[in-house]
């Protein structure tokens, strides 16, 4: 399946919930959940009657793709970190989240080196980060304990680079993270916990969805 490449401010629409997919404006009053909390689609129409009468699988599925679209991840990458995470000892739901969590995309996006995972992604892909000194150009890498995430140095010319100097001072990183705002450097200190991952996710319902 390709990856989504329409408005992403459907995706919220389509699940009625703010999912933060861009940035700075989903913090403001442009975010059109904030002046209209329509599904997408003819208003009265199809997509208005499922809102009033939604299945339990309904619930389940509302759950997952809330999880994927945050994350930014395609169903057969997110069925294999389902696989990754059942194999680990543990709640499956929560080490989903936390392998989520540990993605490399996620990790820039978490220290602020970008507004939003979609654009932390692109600054992977685009060979900006280091890890441990390395280039690594993989977003769905899994960081571990004790990675040293940087900035490559050509990449600190850029206008990007510049503004974000100004723009992270002050940024507030989860427990698990730390920044230094002068390095543009970031440190795994430890892998995160249930208490690391977002609560507005259900990992259980997740599951249940997948044992279908
Ligand atoms: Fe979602 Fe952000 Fe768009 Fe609002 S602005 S609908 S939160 S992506």
């Amino acid at each position: 399946m390709a990856r989504y490449t329409g408005p992403v401010c459907r995706l919220c629409r389509y699940l009625e919930e703010k999912l933060m997919l861009k940035g700075e404006k989903c913090a403001t009053s442009k975010c059109p959940l904030e002046r209209r909390n329509s599904r997408p689609g003819r208003p009265g129409g199809r997509a208005s009657a499922q809102r009033r009468k939604i299945s339990l699988h309904g619930l389940q599925l509302h759950e997952k793709q809330k999880v994927r679209f945050s994350y930014g991840v395609l169903e057969r990458q997110f069925r294999r970190f389902f696989s990754e995470a059942a194999k680990l000892p543990g709640a499956t739901g929560e080490n989903l989240l936390i392998l989520l969590e540990r993605r490399l995309d996620n990790v820039v996006y978490r220290l602020g080196f970008a507004d939003s995972r979609a654009q932390a992604r692109q600054t992977v892909q685009h060979g900006h980060i280091l890890v441990n000194e390395h280039r690594t150009d993989i977003p769905s890498c899994i960081v571990r304990s004790g990675d040293v995430i940087e900035w490559q140095e050509a990449s600190k010319k850029t206008e990007y680079y510049q503004r974000l100097v100004e723009k992270i001072r002050g940024k507030v990183t989860p427990g698990w993270l730390s920044l230094d705002e002068e390095k543009m450097t970031g440190r795994i200190l430890t892998l995160p916990d249930k208490d690391g991952i977002d609560a507005k996710f259900d990992g259980k319902t997740i599951v249940e969805y997948y044992s279908r």
